[in-house]
C-alpha cells in the first residue's frame, strides 16, 4: 500500500482494502512512502509540513510494526524516477498487487499512471480508491456542464452528499490473523526509524504529529462550538485573535485525519443538537475545499499555473522590494505584517488573514498572484495546492467565482472590525503593544519612529485607484 497524503491508519481506504485482502489470503502487506526531494521543491512544498509528515511517518512505522506491517521508504529524486522504483521495491519483495488512494493535481495523477502502467506490464495490478472527496459522483449543471458558481454548485453537491452514506473504515486490527511482513519486527532495536532525508522544523507544539490528537482536536471543536445548544464558528471565525476555527487545515491537508471524520463530526453533532446541517458555515468550509479540487479536476490549467480567467488579469509589476518587504512583514501595514509575522513564525494564517494580504499583494501591490501562492505553499504548514490555489484565484480575481476587481479590502479598516482592541497585532507585534486600540491599526508617523516600526510601502488610496483604474481599462 502506498502512503501519500493520508498518513493515517483509521478511514483510509488503500489500507483498509489491502489489509482485509492481505487477511483473506494469509498474505503479508507491505506499506511505502515515496520520498522524493526534487520535486517537493519544485512544488515548493514547506519544510513545516514535510516535518510534519516525518513525525507523522514515524509515529505510523512503530503502529504498523506492531501490526506485523512493514514501512518503507522508497528514494527517488522526482516522480519520472518513481515506476522504476517501485517496480524494483516490487520486484524484491515479490509484491503482487499495489493499493492507493487517488490525488487531484494533475501531475499526481500523471505520476500515478505511469507508476501503474509499469507495474502492469509486470503483471502487478493496481487498486485504486476514492478517498479525498466527500462526493466523488461528477456534479454538473442542467445542461451537463461543470459549475462555475460557488452557490449553486454548493447546493448540488450538498443535496448529493446528505443522500451518500458516509460511512468510516476501520484501522487495520490486531485481532485479525495476518502473517508478518519479513524483516518487519516488533523490537524496536532492530528497527530503523524512517527518515524522508529533511530537516523539516514545524511548531511540533502547535501541531503534534498524532492520528489521535487531530482526532481529538476535531472533537474538542465540535464540543466546543455548542455552548448553548448553538453553533458559534459562524460569528467567530473572522477574528484572528481568538481560536474561533478549527485549527484542523494542516491533519487534513496530510491526511492525518479524513475528510469523512470531519464530516461526520459535524452532521452528528447538527442531528444531536437539532441545527440544520443544510445552513451548517463550517460544512460550507469543507465545501470550498471540495469546490476548488472539483475546478481542478475539471481544468487541467489550474494545476499548470494558469489563471482560470486569463483574460483577467493585468499586467503584473515586478517589484522585489515591494514583494520581499510583504513576505517579511515590513508593509508598514500593522494587520499585513502581523499576519505576515503569524505565517512566518507559526506556519499558519488565520483565513480572514490570508484574503487580506493575498489582496494586498495582488490588488494593492500588483503584484502576480503567483508569487503569493508559492510563498505560501513554501511557509504554510496546511499548504494544500487546490485550496492554495483557489484561495489566490479568488482573491486576485482571476479565479472561478471571484471576489470581484472592485473589491478591494482596506487593511486598516479590516484591522479595526475584526481586531477591534489590537490584541492580534499586540502579539506578533510587540513592539506596538503600547499604542491605543484605535492608533494601533495606523500609528502617525511620530509613533512610527518613536517605536522603530516601519513606514507604509505604499499610499492605500493611490494603489486603490491604480486597480479600479486598470480594471475598467
Ligand atoms: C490566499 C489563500 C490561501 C489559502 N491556502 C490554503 C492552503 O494552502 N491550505 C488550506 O488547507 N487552506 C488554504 N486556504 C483556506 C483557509 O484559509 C484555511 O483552510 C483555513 O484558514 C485553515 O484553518 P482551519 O483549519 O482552522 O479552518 P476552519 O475554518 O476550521 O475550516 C475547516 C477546514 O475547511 C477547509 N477550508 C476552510 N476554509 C477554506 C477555504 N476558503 N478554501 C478551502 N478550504 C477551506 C480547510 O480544510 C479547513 O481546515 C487559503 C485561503 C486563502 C484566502
Amino acid at each position: 500500500m502506498w502512503l501519500r497524503n493520508d498518513l493515517r491508519l483509521t478511514d483510509n481506504p488503500a489500507l483498509y482494502h489491502a489489509w482485509q485482502i492481505g487477511c483473506q489470503r494469509k498474505q503479508p502487506v507491505r506499506v511505502i512512502y515515496c520520498a522524493t526531494p526534487n520535486q517537493w521543491q519544485k512544488h515548493n512544498l514547506s519544510q513545516a509540513q514535510l516535518g510534519l509528515c516525518q513525525d507523522l511517518l514515524r509515529a505510523l512505522q512503530s503502529e504498523l510494526s506492531a501490526l506485523n506491517i512493514a514501512l518503507d521508504i522508497i528514494e527517488a529524486p522526482d516522480y519520472l524516477n518513481l515506476p522504476e522504483k517501485i517496480l524494483s521495491y516490487c520486484l524484491t519483495h515479490k509484491v503482487q498487487a499495489l493499493w492507493l488512494n487517488k490525488e487531484v493535481p494533475f501531475n499526481k495523477q500523471q505520476r500515478d499512471s505511469e507508476v501503474i502502467n509499469t507495474l502492469l506490464s509486470n503483471d502487478i495490478v493496481s487498486h485504486c480508491f476514492d478517498n479525498d472527496l466527500l462526493v466523488n459522483s461528477p456534479i454538473t449543471t442542467q445542461s451537463e456542464a461543470s459549475y462555475r458558481v460557488f452557490t449553486p454548485w454548493y447546493r448540488r453537491w450538498l443535496a448529493t452528499l446528505l443522500a451518500t452514506d458516509v460511512k468510516l473504515l476501520a484501522a487495520p486490527n490486531k485481532a485479525l490473523d495476518h502473517p508478518q511482513s519479513p524483516s518487519c519486527s516488533h523490537t524496536s532495536d532492530q528497527q530503523k526509524t524512517i527518515a524522508i532525508g529533511i530537516t523539516g522544523n514545524y511548531r511540533s507544539d502547535l501541531w503534534p504529529a498524532s492520528e489521535t490528537f487531530a482526532r481529538e482536536r476535531l472533537t474538542d471543536f465540535i464540543e466546543n462550538q455548542q455552548p448553548n445548544n448553538t453553533f458559534n464558528y459562524h460569528q467567530r471565525r473572522d477574528y484572528p485573535a481568538i481560536n474561533g476555527t478549527s485549527l484542523l487545515s494542516a491533519y487534513i491537508a496530510v491526511g492525518a485525519i479524513s475528510i469523512r471524520q470531519c464530516y461526520l463530526a459535524i452532521y452528528r453533532a447538527c442531528s444531536e443538537q437539532q441545527q440544520s446541517i443544510e445552513e451548517n458555515q463550517w460544512l460550507k468550509e469543507l465545501g470550498w475545499r471540495e469546490f476548488y479540487r472539483y475546478l481542478m479536476l475539471n481544468n487541467q490549467g489550474l494545476s499548470k499555473g494558469f489563471a482560470f480567467n486569463p483574460h483577467k488579469e493585468p499586467k503584473w509589476l515586478n517589484n522585489p522590494q515591494l514583494l520581499s518587504a510583504w513576505q517579511q512583514g515590513r508593509t508598514g501595514f500593522p494587520i499585513i505584517d502581523a499576519a505576515m509575522l503569524q505565517l512566518n513564525r507559526t506556519s499558519w494564517m488565520h483565513n480572514r488573514l490570508r484574503m487580506l494580504t493575498a489582496s494586498f499583494l495582488c490588488k494593492l501591490l500588483l503584484i502576480d498572484w503567483r508569487e503569493g501562492e508559492t510563498y505560501f505553499m513554501a511557509h504554510l504548514i496546511d499548504a494544500d495546492f487546490p485550496s492554495n490555489n483557489g484561495g489566490w484565484q479568488w482573491s486576485s480575481a482571476t479565479g472561478c467565482d471571484a471576489s470581484p476587481w472592485f473589491r478591494i479590502f482596506n487593511p486598516t479598516s479590516q484591522s479595526k472590525k475584526f481586531d477591534s482592541q489590537g490584541h492580534f497585532i499586540r502579539k506578533m507585534l510587540p513592539e506596538l503593544s503600547t499604542l491605543n486600540d484605535k492608533d494601533i491599526h495606523w500609528p502617525s508617523d511620530q509613533q512610527r519612529t518613536a517605536l522603530n516600526y516601519c513606514s507604509p510601502i505604499i499610499d492605500y488610496a493611490t494603489c486603490r485607484e491604480r486597480a479600479l483604474k486598470w480594471h475598467k481599462r
